[in-house]
């Protein structure tokens, strides 16, 4: 029995909680060391019991530590710190949520040397927010070491600060791919004092098309370095990467509940609000007929989404952390029980359900986090079964689904709203069904039968009716007052679905991507967009390009406006106007050994 201080200001005791699976939160955490290095296996036993006293960490960091109230290392971090300590070259492979931040950030502090005023740490990340994110994470680790100096670099803030703080003196970077290359090249980023070089989140990295700048980055470094590759996924790039670069790197990898995940099917509707009622009603009615789990996001919700279900016919019960804990109890075992086929709850009061029977979970409103999530969506798919996952999610909230498919590992799939057609054909289907079971089940007493037998054949004979006449007029009955067809308006639905398919995964994804803007347009009105026949695989960076034009046709650096490299073009938007011999002698300029033989891109 666990004792949870619920966030609804309840302290519910939530006896329910006995699931066998082992996860990342009910194991021990040395259950979820698939592999790791040998030498660490006599380290692990003693580290359980003394916690991060064992790893020989400073004064300074144990306080720190106690007081942010770390009392165990993750398993990550017992399997990790060790290694680092002793300057190892490391891949690990665990997702955000395990502490990996904590399992680089604090052997590295350790390691630093507060004498030297050059960069001695470089941490790559994929975004900005994560590089905000581990910065921030480094420095509150950081605050038993007051001479350590941590600065965070990505694009889209002021270079020049970060010059004068670079000038200053920082001992850890933590940056974007190509803000750290800038400052690299302008001999802002002195590389040559690096001891130590973190790749975080290397498959997203390699998602987001930043392959050839890390690989360039690491080209920079000096050849007597430590480097570690954290990556969710391990990818074959990441693996042929670290082959290249790592030198007898410990390897880890952290089970995590993704497996879990991977037979649970997940889908997202993006929908307004004013829909979601009449959205969920739709879903619910496409269900199988397991239980289904429906999480809002407050206690005033379930009462409400509760309320509706019922006036709809639906057998569904409320678990929210007003329910007195005796009544959670039974509810979940009529649940269990089929007494009950829905259930809407909060987050807490139904963390740790576990009842096989459920086969469909509703995020009727967005979870607070991944992590939330991943909870949420594990009340389907117990024991080995599969399941399905349905988000809503509004149109504001859409870039966060990416954060989803990065914390349960796999794509969450848009899914269409069900219509007017594809309900009819579920109802009708299921109607088939469901006569075709009374057809081959007897139920009832002999008695009971031979009586539904004579009152057919009286019918028959006293009405005149014909066999098939009695079975329409008995459907009928079944069906009751409601009609076995939904025949309501659904024009909306052509307008909602305008959201949603604005979800499609390239939209999504392009916010964080630097997404190719291929239309013939600039952006700017003064510029023209040009096409020249150098790309990724020619391995040409935006400053060889800026350079060969810049230096052919006199133009100031500044005056060239964006440039998109593709695999075998690149794209360049340049002043309006260019007079023909400039343009005729750009055409023969060579770049990377090829000649940039520039056209007007149409
Ligand atoms: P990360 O996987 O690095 O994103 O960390 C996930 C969260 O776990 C962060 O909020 C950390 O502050 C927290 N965390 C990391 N290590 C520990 C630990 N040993 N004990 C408690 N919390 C931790």
């Amino acid at each position: 029995m666990t004792k949870t201080k619920t966030n609804e200001g309840i302290d519910s005791s939530v006896s329910f909680e006995n699931s066998k699976t082992i996860n990342e939160e009910e194991s021990t955490p040395i259950d979820l060391l698939e592999k790791t290095t040998s030498s660490l296996d006599q380290i692990e036993d003693e580290n359980l019991r003394k916690g991060f006293n064992s790893f020989g960490f400073s004064k300074g960091l144990l306080n720190t530590l106690e007081k942010k109230g770390y009392k165990e290392p993750t398993p990550i971090q017992k399997a990790a710190i060790p290694e680092l300590l002793l300057g190892r070259d490391l891949l690990g492979q665990a997702q955000t949520g395990t502490g990996k931040t904590a399992a680089f950030a604090l052997p590295l502090l350790e390691r630093i040397n507060s004498q030297e005023r050059n960069p001695q740490v470089l941490v790559l990340t994929p975004t900005r927010e994560l590089a905000m994110q581990v910065a921030e994470s480094f420095k509150a680790y950081a605050e038993g070491h007051p001479n350590t100096n941590i600065l965070a670099l990505y694009g889209g803030s002021d270079f020049r600060s970060q010059v004068y703080t670079l000038k200053r003196g920082v001992d850890i970077i933590v940056g974007t791919p190509g803000r750290v290359m800038d400052h690299i090249r302008q001999g802002t980023l002195i590389q040559e004092s690096l001891q130590c070089l973190v790749l975080d989140e290397a498959d997203e990295m390699l998602r987001m098309g930043f392959i050839d700048d890390i690989e360039w980055i690491l080209e920079q470094i000096p050849n007597e370095r430590q480097m570690v590759f954290f990556s969710a996924t391990m990818p074959s790039e990441i693996r042929h990467l670290s082959k290249r670069y790592l030198k007898d790197p410990a390897e880890i990898t952290i089970k995590s509940r993704k497996k879990e995940a991977k037979l649970i099917k997940q889908k997202y509707i993006i929908i307004q609000n004013s829909y979601k009622l009449e959205v969920l009603k739709r879903v619910l009615e496409l269900s199988s007929g397991e239980g289904v789990i429906i999480f809002a996001r407050t206690k005033a919700i379930t009462l409400k989404l509760a309320e509706s279900l019922e006036a709809s016919s639906h057998n569904v019960a409320v678990l929210n952390g007003d329910v007195p804990q005796n009544l959670r109890e039974r509810t979940v075992e009529r649940l269990r029980q089929g007494g009950i086929d829905i259930l809407v709850a909060t987050d807490v009061a139904a963390r740790g359900l576990d009842v096989e029977r459920i086969g469909l979970v509703i995020n009727y409103d967005m979870p607070f986090d991944s992590e939330a999530y991943v909870h949420r969506i594990g009340r389907t798919g117990r024991a080995g079964r599969s399941g399905d996952a349905i988000l809503f999610i509004s149109p504001r909230e859409k870039s966060y689904l990416r954060n989803l498919e990065r914390a349960v590992g796999q794509a969450i799939d848009r899914m269409d709203i069900p219509s007017n057609e594809s309900i009819n054909k579920h109802r009708i289907a299921k109607f088939k069904k469901d006569l075709l079971e009374k057809a081959s089940t007897k139920n009832g007493t002999k008695e009971e039968s031979d009586l539904l037998e004579i009152l057919i054949s009286e019918i028959e004979n006293e009405l005149e009716l014909k066999p098939k006449d009695i079975a329409l007029a008995a459907l009928n009955l079944a069906i009751g007052d409601s009609s076995l067809l939904i025949k309501g308006d659904e024009s909306w639905i052509n307008q909602a679905e305008r959201y949603n398919k604005s979800g499609d995964r390239r939209e999504i994804r392009g916010r964080n991507r630097r997404r190719p803007d291929t239309d013939s347009n600039p952006n700017d009105k003064d510029k023209e967009r040009f096409r020249v026949e150098v790309g990724h695989r020619d391995r040409v960076k935006p400053g060889n390009i800026v350079g060969a034009i810049a230096n052919e046709s006199g133009l100031n650096g500044r005056m060239i406006g964006r440039i998109q490299i593709f695999e075998d073009h690149s794209l360049v938007d340049l002043p309006k106007g260019m007079p023909n011999n400039i343009f005729n002698g750009l055409k023969k300029v060579k770049v990377m050994n090829k000649e940039l033989n520039i056209n007007r891109y149409k």
